[in-house]
């Protein structure tokens, strides 16, 4: 089978990991990819960005499949422009793909068929936006609508910081045209959970549960990252909150895609806040997470490349997932400096060699110069260990970690640490 991977991270890269270590006959192809992608048999990179050129490269090279991470590009429209050319694409089309393009669209969705999520409010108007805070308790979440990169998301303590970031997004337009719609929503105190899932829109089927680690410091502090490290599963997902969570979350989902009509196969993945009063909806993403996927994909004992066919051939219902019966533990390896400013272009050691049981490494912000490995991003390395409980996970995840080496190396030393 040929298939191509679209995105640039170390999802990406695990996908590749994936597929290949399933089958090694399978020729995979990442667009664009990073240089560690290209350490997995049988795949190679190829530098395209642009949809047409991707339907282009995929019709010549008649490719089998496509799976796209990224998501500016679903919420461009490339799961549209690959069906209209009878290419096979695993991702939400344009309409299923507002729910994670637009916050506002997605509220407004869970609240017309019943899913549980915060109170909340949509402006563009910032003089009504202004009115609206005079009825609210502080905290209060104000996201910009659009995409952000996860940095949309600001919790106003008092009317002032909400003043401050209203005004930046609906009149100073910090985040362009992404924040000029906005949602003012409750806030909730909780523990968060991801939950992804394969969806053919006639069954949602839940993949097994992660927790994410967003702060860039130890004892989530400091500034908001785009994943400094997650487990899976989550230990904090019972039977019980599991219930909950299908019940008041999952169900009516699938109903509201049924009742608007969207039909396509992909990847739900439900940000969840799981509160005293129960599990609420934060946010649905519609593409594998980053980091999440690489500590999934190590406990899948499925063959990914037929669950993803039976789910664009709308036969997802025959599909049983199984999972290792273990935990993993994925430690992110960043640049000094990130999420601000950091440098590339450092020489990274061990990466070719990196070969220890039941261990992963998945590169992120890799390239090449000449012949070797060098930085090229604020997010590196992705250090991925298996055990058969979460804390052997994490010890042999901190331990793999001294096989691998830059300039300015630094990582969380709490992953996986559940007080
Ligand atoms: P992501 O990078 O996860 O895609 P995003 O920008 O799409 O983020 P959300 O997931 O909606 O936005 O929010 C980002 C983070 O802000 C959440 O993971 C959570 O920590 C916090 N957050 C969002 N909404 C709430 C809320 N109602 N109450 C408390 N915290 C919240």
């Amino acid at each position: 089978n040929k298939i191509l991977i679209i995105g640039k991270g170390g999802r990406e890269h695990a996908l590749a990991w994936k597929f290949a270590s399933d089958d090694p006959k399978t020729e995979i192809f990442v667009a664009e990819g990073n240089a560690g992608c290209e350490l997995v048999p049988n795949v190679s990179n190829i530098a395209l960005t642009e949809i047409e050129d991707l339907v282009g490269f995929a019709m010549q090279n008649k490719i089998d499949l496509t799976v796209v991470g990224s998501e500016e590009l679903l919420v461009k429209g490339i799961v549209d422009k690959f069906e209209a050319n009878n290419l096979k694409i695993f991702g939400p089309n344009k309409q299923a793909a507002m729910l994670e393009g637009s916050k506002a669209y997605a509220k407004d969705f869970m609240t017309k068929y019943g899913v549980k999520t915060a109170k909340y409010q949509n402006f563009t108007d910032y003089a009504a936006a202004l009115k609206y805070l005079k009825q609210v308790t502080f905290p209060v979440v104000i996201k910009a609508s659009g995409l952000a990169a996860g940095k949309g998301v600001i919790i106003a303590h008092n009317n002032d910081e909400a003043e401050t970031a209203l005004a930046d997004m609906l009149l100073g337009m910090v985040f362009g045209d992404s924040g000029s719609e906005v949602v003012i929503e409750e806030f909730l105190e909780g523990v968060e959970a991801s939950i992804l899932s394969f969806t053919d829109s006639r069954v949602i089927i839940p993949l097994i549960s992660a927790k994410d680690h967003k702060k860039i410091g130890d004892g989530e502090t400091g500034l908001n990252t785009g994943g400094m490290g997650v487990i899976a599963p989550n230990p904090y997902v019972t039977d019980q909150i599991n219930q909950e969570f299908v019940r008041d979350i999952l169900e009516p989902t699938l109903h509201g895609l049924k009742m608007e009509k969207m039909d396509f196969a992909g990847v739900i993945f439900f940000g969840v806040m799981i509160t005293k009063n129960g599990v609420y909806l934060l946010e649905y993403n519609m593409r594998m997470g980053d980091p999440e996927t690489q500590a999934v994909l190590p406990l899948m004992k499925n063959q990914l490349f037929p669950v993803i066919n039976r789910a664009i051939d709308r036969k997802l219902d025959s599909v049983t997932l199984e999972w290792d019966s273990g935990a993993t533990c994925c430690v992110v390896i960043a640049s000094g400096g990130y999420p601000e400013k950091h440098h590339n272009g450092y020489a990274i050691t061990g990466l070719e060699k990196f070969d220890l049981a039941d261990s992963y490494l998945f590169a992120a912000g890799v390239s090449k110069k000449h012949d070797d490995f060098v930085t090229a991003g604020g997010r590196v390395l992705n250090v991925v260990a298996k055990g058969s409980t979460l804390d052997e996970a994490r010890n042999k995840a901190y331990k793999a970690i001294n096989s691998v080496s830059f300039k300015d190396m630094y990582y969380r030393s709490d992953i996986g640490k559940i007080s």
